[in-house]
């Protein structure tokens, strides 16, 4: 894999682990896809084969149809959570915040819903899951008050506030940790706002969060 886990620009000594996301955890991007609001977080994993560098150029498997952007704020997990933990202890184990983008595989997603099967082959295959580095969480301020923006071809296509999570991070790292043990080098993906759409070879992603990241990419295919 040549990806390793970067803060404040510096590698960091941690493993790249599993990528645990959210679905729907904003309001208006439920609505958008037809999907009800969720009582509760819809959770979903992206193996760490799924990861890739943001900045490098992002390949896409375009001919399994239309692949969507989804951009999300990252947390980088420094310590283990496992059930039981405290929101106090989740906060002590977030060691960064990023961006990430959670391509989706749109059409096969719907494919596989529509016959009530597991999203995996739309989520979490190889590339799924470009990120960019991290920022120390000290320095990022408030996770609930982060604006994340995400650019198509100079075009605003998203444009959200971490502040609109139906479930916050601390929150939802105790929720997560129920099932699934958070183990350093894991990531969490908050879930993405309103404004996804179809990638096309060619285009150009200008990524921001706050004025804590900015990041460019372009698509290109897979081979
Ligand atoms: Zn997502």
């Amino acid at each position: 894999m040549n990806y390793h886990h970067r803060i404040d620009g510096a590698e960091v000594d941690l493993p790249v682990g599993k990528v645990v996301c959210v679905g729907r955890n904003y309001a208006a991007h439920a609505r958008e896809l037809n999907n009800p609001v969720p009582s509760e977080p819809v959770l979903f994993i992206k193996p760490n084969t799924s990861i890739v560098r943001l900045a490098d150029p992002v390949a896409i498997p375009s001919h399994l149809g239309q692949c969507h952007f989804e951009a999300e704020m990252s947390i980088l997990i420094a310590e283990e959570l496992k059930a039981g933990c405290d929101e106090q202890q989740a906060q002590q184990a977030i060691a960064g915040v990023g961006l990430a983008l959670d391509l989706t595989l749109r059409d096969l997603q719907q494919q596989l819903k529509d016959k009530s099967l597991p999203w995996e082959k739309a989520k979490a295959f190889d590339g799924a899951c470009p990120v960019s580095d991290f920022v120390s969480v000290n320095r990022a301020g408030d996770l609930q008050d982060q604006q994340i923006q995400m650019y198509q071809n100079q075009q605003l296509r998203q444009d959200g506030n971490s502040a609109d999570m139906l479930t916050p991070v601390l929150p939802l790292l105790v929720y997560i940790s129920q099932f699934f043990t958070l183990l350093p080098g894991d990531m969490l993906l908050t879930g993405t706002p309103a404004g996804v759409g179809p990638l096309a070879i060619g285009d150009q992603l200008q990524l921001s969060l706050s004025d804590l990241i900015q990041c460019q990419t372009q698509i290109c295919a897979a081979i």
